[in-house]
């Protein structure tokens, strides 16, 4: 079936990149277990597949439904979000070359960028993404390469202005990279707003049912050259999905777009509840007025999706006694799939960020509303604020 570039997001979600077998006709292209791949005479290939590092028709899948959703010219998949990050830094960066992200970016980004290429002679500078002005400034002039940005945020959901960034990343020659994990291309498309690569830890919403670990990289129009060359690191360093995780993450991509409506109605009855508490102090969620970056993100997304975080009046001792009073919000790190979590950054998530720029404080808890019934949470959320 050929699907047009102009068809809808669920449309593209089902059928891009997943054609019937044609040889049986199954519905779904069967999952290809293989390493390798017989060859009709030396080097004659059958659909250019020749080891399952280099390519697999099942990644190549992944890889096609990924680019058609970004509206991006390729896609890559790879065994994690930080492998698919590591891959581009390491294609992009040379020792000496300079990183802009933000201050309250990713902590395992964070770490990737400061501890692990740092070690190779690369700098960086975190900054508040908010503040234009404050990113102009920390931007080195043909030393900056990477201009990382991560909207919204983890966990105090801040939401910063993808346009203007992509605009001073590109006056000053820097890659304008966007992690767009918390949004999903259901929600937000980085691409159309001007960004270069589009990063995705898949694990989290693409995949959707907490079965999976990937991550994802998506290239812009104008930046074949770049995809051609992080093809080669993938090929060359190997940090690549394998075809059972990439078949499991195809299927969760099929229902992200109904699945993000879901999490952000859910997420917003939530928000508005714990909004109204007297033990919650603040409550940050983009879907809610009082929110600093609400206008922004209404017209930057077409949803507010599925995180919230709450700030407890009570203190690192009433945030820890939220955490572990929730039911259906079981207690665990990660965030995006259909059943829904709760976790307490300052010891979980965000352990390895205290004590530096991105620490969280303790009084937070971050929530990752599933897709159960909004009565049953909300139930839930009622109960664990009766203990505080
Ligand atoms: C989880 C996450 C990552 C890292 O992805 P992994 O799949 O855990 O390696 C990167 N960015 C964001 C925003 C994440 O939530």
């Amino acid at each position: 079936m050929n699907i047009s570039d102009r068809a809808g997001f669920d449309t593209l979600a089902i059928h891009a990149g997943q054609a019937f077998d044609p040889t049986t006709g199954a519905v779904i292209p069967p999952v290809y277990l293989t390493s390798t791949y017989v060859q009709d005479g030396i080097g004659n290939l059958r659909e250019g597949y020749e080891y399952s590092r280099g390519g697999n028709p099942t990644r190549t899948a992944l890889e096609t439904q990924l680019a058609a959703l970004e509206r991006g010219i390729r896609g890559l998949s790879f065994a994690s979000g930080l492998a698919a990050e590591d891959a581009l830094l390491r294609t992009v960066l040379a020792p000496g070359d300079h990183v802009v992200v933000g201050n309250d970016v990713y902590g395992g980004t964070h770490r990737l960028i400061r501890k692990v290429h740092g070690g190779w002679g690369v700098r960086h500078s975190t900054v508040d993404l908010g503040d234009l002005d404050a990113v102009r400034a920390a931007i080195e002039p043909g030393v900056t390469k990477v201009l990382w940005i991560e909207t919204p945020s983890n966990p105090l959901m801040k939401i910063t202005d993808i346009v203007a960034l992509a605009e001073i990343g590109r006056e000053s020659g820097a890659l304008v990279v966007v992690d767009n994990t918390f949004a999903t291309p259901a929600l937000q498309q980085p691409i159309a707003l001007g960004a270069d690569v589009v990063v995705h830890s898949t694990t989290k919403y693409l995949g959707g049912h907490s079965d999976v670990v990937g991550g994802a990289l998506v290239f812009a129009p104008g930046q074949e050259e770049l995809a051609e060359q992080v093809t080669f690191t993938q090929f060359a360093a190997g940090a690549v999905s394998g075809p059972f995780d990439a078949f499991l993450t195809t299927r969760g991509i099929k229902t992200l777009g109904i699945r993000m409506q879901r999490h952000s109605a859910t997420a917003q009855l939530i928000a508005e509840r714990l909004a109204s508490h007297s033990g919650i102090a603040r409550v940050y969620y983009p879907g809610l007025e009082s929110h600093p970056g609400h206008e922004l993100a209404a017209r930057q997304m077409s949803g507010f999706g599925g995180m919230l975080s709450i700030e407890l009046a009570g203190g690192g001792e009433a945030a820890r006694r939220f955490a572990e009073s929730t039911t259906l919000f079981q207690l665990a790190e990660s965030l995006g799939g259909v059943e829904s979590l709760v976790n307490h950054p300052w010891a979980m998530t965000h352990a390895s960020v205290r004590g530096t720029e991105a620490e969280v404080a303790e009084s937070i808890v971050r929530l990752s509303v599933g897709i159960e019934d909004a009565n049953d949470l909300l139930a839930d959320i009622d109960e664990a604020l009766a203990r505080l």
